[in-house]
């Protein structure tokens, strides 16, 4: 059986990451294994730097936003090189296997880590819910949750002053965060990476709107796609409306994690350490429907993302809908 294993946070932060290391923390205490948290990601891997964490620390970080381990991208992680360094540094210290959380990219660190003789178990930490081979990703929740208020705030105002309004939410290349907020606040025009709207047939749907009579309407868009402040601009040309942009930018990271975020981190995590006792290690944990599942890092990297372009499609019919 292992003694010591490690944890670190890597790429973009997420709430639920402090939840998913608090669980590795306790379930791996409770199997009698000692945990080292690694500061700034792969960063703290090849510099050394590594402390002894335990479930005060635990009970300290668990309901907290952010990641208190800190997170960090290192692209030379990629180079083997640079790699053994990190490899070398675990096993000066003893540590025989590590827990990942973090996206795609810090999975295929992980994976390289396995193939060179420490077991790593990755955890789906992403605002962005990209990570194919799971339904839900630790942050996603709490990111939807703080984009719902700002746009139920921003409704208030529109509607108060017959307005327009383009709202920017992240994402990456994933439209799931706009899917999921414009579903649950009725946003009527929705443009997302997978199903992108051209700028002609925003204004053309918002015009309609205007139109007929609509008193506000606030068009959601996944960042990358437009410039959002020349979008409104665009809009309020075309429309009539009084138009302007929000881009609701790193609001969406911090906060503290929802009870469904820490549930699942919690949970994950407690499946994480019961692979890496099982001595498994280039696998993730993730959710399918409502179990959780470990699968191969390798088998899941081109998984094709779930097609939700009928879903965004009735959303996008029935959000523009109204009565006069
Ligand atoms: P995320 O994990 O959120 O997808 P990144 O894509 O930035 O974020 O990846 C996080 C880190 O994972 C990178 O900074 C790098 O250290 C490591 N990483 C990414 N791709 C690879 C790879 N192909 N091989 C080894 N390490 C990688």
């Amino acid at each position: 059986m292992i003694k010591k294993i490690g944890v670190l946070t890597s790429g973009g932060d997420a709430p639920g990451m402090n939840a998913a290391v608090a669980g590795v923390i306790r379930a791996a205490n409770a199997k009698g294994i000692e945990v080292y948290g690694i500061r700034d990601g792969y960063k703290g891997l090849i510099n050394g730097w590594f402390e002894k964490v335990d479930i005060d620390f635990a009970q300290e970080i668990l309901t907290r936003g952010g990641t208190r381990l800190g997170s960090a991208r290192l692209p030379e992680f990629k180079e083997e090189s640079v790699r053994q360094i990190g490899v070398d540094n675990l096993k000066k210290a003893g540590i025989e296997a590590l827990v990942v959380c973090g996206g795609d990219g810090s999975y295929m660190g992980a994976q390289r880590l396995t193939e060179m003789g420490i077991n790593c178990v990755g955890l789906p930490g992403t605002i962005d819910n990209d990570i194919v081979s799971s339904d839900y990703t630790i942050g996603f929740d709490t990111a939807l949750n703080t984009i719902i208020e700002a746009i139920d705030r921003i409704r208030d105002t529109m509607q108060s002053h017959n307005r327009a309004a383009v709202v920017e939410v992240m994402g990456n290349h994933c439209g799931d965060l706009a899917l999921y907020a414009g579903t649950t606040t009725g946003c009527e025009v929705i443009s997302t990476s997978e199903s992108k709207l051209t700028e002609e047939e925003i204004c053309e749907q918002v015009k309609v709107l205007a139109k007929k009579g609509k008193r506000s309407v606030i068009v959601l868009v996944t960042e990358n796609l437009y410039d959002s402040n020349a979008l409104a601009k665009k809009v309020e040309e075309k429309s009539g409306y009084v138009t302007r942009a929000t881009i609701l930018g790193h609001t969406q990271r911090g906060g503290i994690p929802t009870g469904m975020d820490r549930y699942l981190a919690v949970t994950s995590a407690i499946y994480a350490v019961d692979q890496l006792a099982a001595g498994k290690g280039g696998v993730y944990v993730g959710l399918d429907g409502n179990k959780l599942v470990a699968r191969d890092i390798n088998s899941t990297l081109n998984m094709p993302r779930k097609d939700k372009s009928q879903e965004l499609s009735t959303i996008r019919l029935l959000n523009s809908q109204f009565k006069k």
